[in-house]
């Protein structure tokens, strides 16, 4: 089959969930035997999210080639459990630096260059770039920002140019609002009238309307919807909100999404999707009721979205094991050794977040010396796992002073250091230790234990390390370094094995963690939590 593009827009407002949506055809499609990848063009003009801010854009995800990208890609990992590399995020920045780097090797022969046709053949060229390889049968490209928005005009010239280039083999699907007007109880299609009409103006007619709602949309109203935007009645469904986002997949199934696509693109009909795991994930979601309580100590509780994959992979391990995931935000900030023992009361396990910088640092070691010294279930990830080894240092090795490098740069007890190759280094972008590295597990650790194996592969993003030098005192003071980089020895995992499950990691295993895989250390961690709420029932009689 040649490869079909499906292009996904947003209209009315944004953080619709553009992303859940095409994640979720790329999941039915899936099922149904194609082979599926999905890429997001992002309009800002940063080459990629790795030095945004997450309270800007949330968590920068991680992809196996070692692209810092947006988070959506964590939802197409989610549901597709097809990795994601850099050719699966775009954006204008990276764009515009190609054409300049092209203009400036002299590329364009003395041509003047112009938006159109150089910076839409350059997307254009990406758009298809994965198509190219034959790897795909459909190649799903979700357009970031709302129609209407001056940057992404580029994006959509490209989607209009591609559309009657790759005539039967491009779809559109544009999601849109239909909002609920509460004091006339009416829901209202006007605004998805003037998105689609928005789109049209920008030459694009499209072939499925998505839209967002928050009540059933009647039938009659869907076939007006349909009568003035030009679109086929049996292409107009409805994403009403749904208690969670891996429920989607199947709505979209029950609204016929997958089938009006397939229809409209003339592919192969035949078999349904075979949706029976996800079937059972959800049922296992559903019946959930007994909770598990996991403290989440970082310094963006404020904004859920900066530790999405976290969130995300804790949510499969807790369905996995049958719980409801209870998950408190601790603001490390706020963390003190006064209030400590009331504000971890009652977990059953506390994942110390990853992030930069020194700001909520004390809060992270509070957390850990009272986790370590109470035997709670704990969970140290990337900085959080780094926080470990400098607590540690401090209050069981007895350097007072010991940090990382990153925090204090004169600390004389330099637990944590930058790596050698990157002290030379001054740029922020793309400079970190980034994407998939072996890892070998100690035999009989409790970290091997969990992944069943010895030999795995996790994705990173750092630029501090474990300092090889201290490693014996660690080890003989009880914190042993149980998983190494087979190529380089740096440090990849510390546990503390007398205890209850007390585990870092220099890496972030939630980036790899998917709704039919979860990450396995993710379920051992979990599981332990649970083991540690059982134990304190037994034992209060609560
Ligand atoms: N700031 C630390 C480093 O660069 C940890 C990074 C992280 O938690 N992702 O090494």
């Amino acid at each position: 089959m040649e490869t079909k593009y499906i292009f996904v827009t947003g209209g009315v407002v944004s953080s619709l969930g553009k992303g859940i949506i095409a994640s979720s055809l790329a999941c039915l499609l899936k099922a149904r035997g194609f082979r599926v990848t999905i890429q997001k063009f992002d309009p800002y003009i940063n080459i990629d999210p790795g030095t945004l801010n997450p309270y800007e854009h949330g968590e920068c995800y991680v992809t196996v080639d070692g692209h810092e990208a947006d988070l959506d890609l964590g939802h197409y990992e989610r549901f597709t459990d097809i990795a994601t590399t850099r050719a699966n995020n775009v954006t204008t920045g990276r764009i515009y630096q190609s054409v300049i780097d092209k203009e400036r090797r002299g590329d364009y022969l003395g041509k003047t260059v112009q938006i159109i046709p150089h910076i839409t053949d350059e997307i254009k060229r990406s758009v298809m770039a994965l198509g190219k390889t034959g790897r795909f049968d459909f190649v799903i490209t979700e357009i970031g920002g709302v129609v209407g928005d001056i940057e992404s005009l580029p994006f959509l010239e490209a989607v209009r140019q591609l559309r009657w280039e790759l005539e039967d083999n491009a779809l559109c699907v544009h999601l849109t609002y239909v909002p609920y007007i509460a004091a006339a109880k009416e829901l209202k299609t006007k605004p998805t009238q003037h998105s689609v009409k928005q789109l049209q103006q920008l030459g694009i007619q499209p072939d499925v309307l998505v839209l967002r709602t928050e009540h059933d949309i009647p039938a009659e109203m869907r076939a007006k919807i349909a009568r003035f935007c030009n679109v086929s009645p049996g292409a107009v469904v409805q994403s009403k909100d749904a208690p969670s986002i891996y429920r989607i997949p199947v709505l979209m199934h029950e609204q016929g999404l997958d089938d009006i696509v397939l229809r409209k693109m003339h592919a192969p009909l035949d078999n349904e999707p075979d949706m029976a795991p996800w079937h059972d994930f959800l049922a296992n979601m559903e019946t959930a009721s007994e909770p598990v309580t996991i403290g989440l100590v970082g310094k963006y509780v404020e904004l859920q979205d900066a530790y999405k994959s976290i969130n995300e992979a804790l949510f499969q391990a807790a369905t996995y094991a049958g719980r409801r995931l209870d998950l408190r935000y601790i603001h490390s900030e706020k963390l003190t050794a006064e209030n400590v023992s009331e504000q971890l009361a009652g977990l059953d396990g506390v994942i110390v977040a990853p992030g930069f910088g020194h700001r909520g640092i004390e809060g992270k070691f509070t957390a850990l010396e009272w986790c370590r010294t109470h035997d709670v279930p704990t969970f140290g990830i990337c900085l959080g796992m780094q926080c470990m080894v400098i607590e540690f240092a401090r209050n069981v090795l007895g350097l007072t002073d010991a940090n990382s490098t990153e925090m204090d740069p004169s600390t004389p007890h330099k637990v944590i250091d930058l790596m050698e190759e990157q002290k030379s280094i001054h740029n922020m972008g793309g400079t970190m230790r980034l994407g998939a590295y072996d890892c070998r597990l100690r035999p009989g650790s409790r970290v091997a234990e969990a992944y069943g194996r010895t030999d795995i592969s996790e994705r990173h993003r750092h630029r501090f390390e474990f300092n090889g030098s201290y490693r014996d005192r660690f080890e003989q003071a009880g914190m042993m370094c149980v998983g190494e980089n087979p190529d380089t020895r740096l440090v990849e995992v510390v546990e503390i094995p007398g205890k209850r499950w007390f585990i870092g990691t220099q890496y972030h295993p939630e980036y790899q963690s998917t709704v039919l895989h979860p990450s396995p250390l993710f379920r051992s961690f979990v599981d332990a939590a649970i083991a540690y709420r059982a134990e304190r029932t037994a034992a209060t009689g609560k």
